[in-house]
């Protein structure tokens, strides 16, 4: 059951070793599926990925369907399922996001890009990976609409409406954390004020709005 879901994740994970945002086995993709969430599986080595290789859950994290184990990281996105609209979750250990996340407790808003994931972009406190209390922290990160949160020393988590969003958003962030990086080594980037992102939303939300340019 939920085949189309399954092929769309498994799809999905060989989408993300393609971008660039996870290597080998680093890094997990789910899709909700109305009160199901269809999820990678731990361990997994994303680019090989079937249909039949990403199990089914429900909500509260029951297997309903599937024989491979869930990625350690299904917990974070039950958590974010329960807690918000998001209709896809991607994480990823993609180097320029781990390499923010060491180092600061937000993201500093220097392009006004970061608007499309929500806001400034937080880093969730630390915990031991596949925890209930990492996933805490990073559920904390997202408050107030984020689509997306940096988890220190350890990646990225990303959301959408669907798997496409998700992967954009994922990309988006990894963009905006390399050019801070970039802009670091030549010396310390001017941050955007609150009224010049103010003024940045009310243009996103303009009736002759279509995107960001
Ligand atoms: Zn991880």
């Amino acid at each position: 059951m939920y085949w189309g879901a399954r092929t769309d994740v498994a799809r999905a994970g060989r989408r993300v070793v393609e971008a660039g945002l996870v290597g080998g086995a680093a890094g997990n993709v789910s899709e909700r599926s109305g009160d199901r969430v269809i999820v990678t599986p731990g361990g997994a080595r994303l680019h090989e990925l079937t249909d039949r290789d990403c199990p089914v859950l429900t909500l509260d994290g029951r297997v309903v369907d599937g024989q491979q184990t869930p990625s350690s990281e299904t917990p974070m996105h039950l958590a974010i399922y329960r807690a918000t609209d998001a209709g896809a979750i991607v994480h990823t250990h993609s180097a320029n996001c781990v390499a923010v996340s060491t180092v600061l407790d937000v993201l500093p808003p220097i392009h006004y890009y970061t608007l499309m994931l929500g806001g400034v972009v937080r880093v969730a406190e630390y915990a031991t990976y596949g925890t209930p209390e990492l996933a805490r922290n990073v559920l904390a990160a997202l408050e107030g609409g984020r689509r997306a949160a940096l988890m220190a020393n350890h990646g990225a988590v990303a959301l959408g409406r669907d798997l496409d969003e998700a992967i954009e958003n994922a990309q988006l962030l990894e963009w905006l954390c390399g050019v801070y990086i970039s802009a670091k080594t030549l010396g310390e980037p001017r941050a955007l004020t609150d009224a010049q992102l103010g003024e940045a939303v009310e243009r996103f939300a303009a009736p002759s709005y279509t995107h960001p340019s």
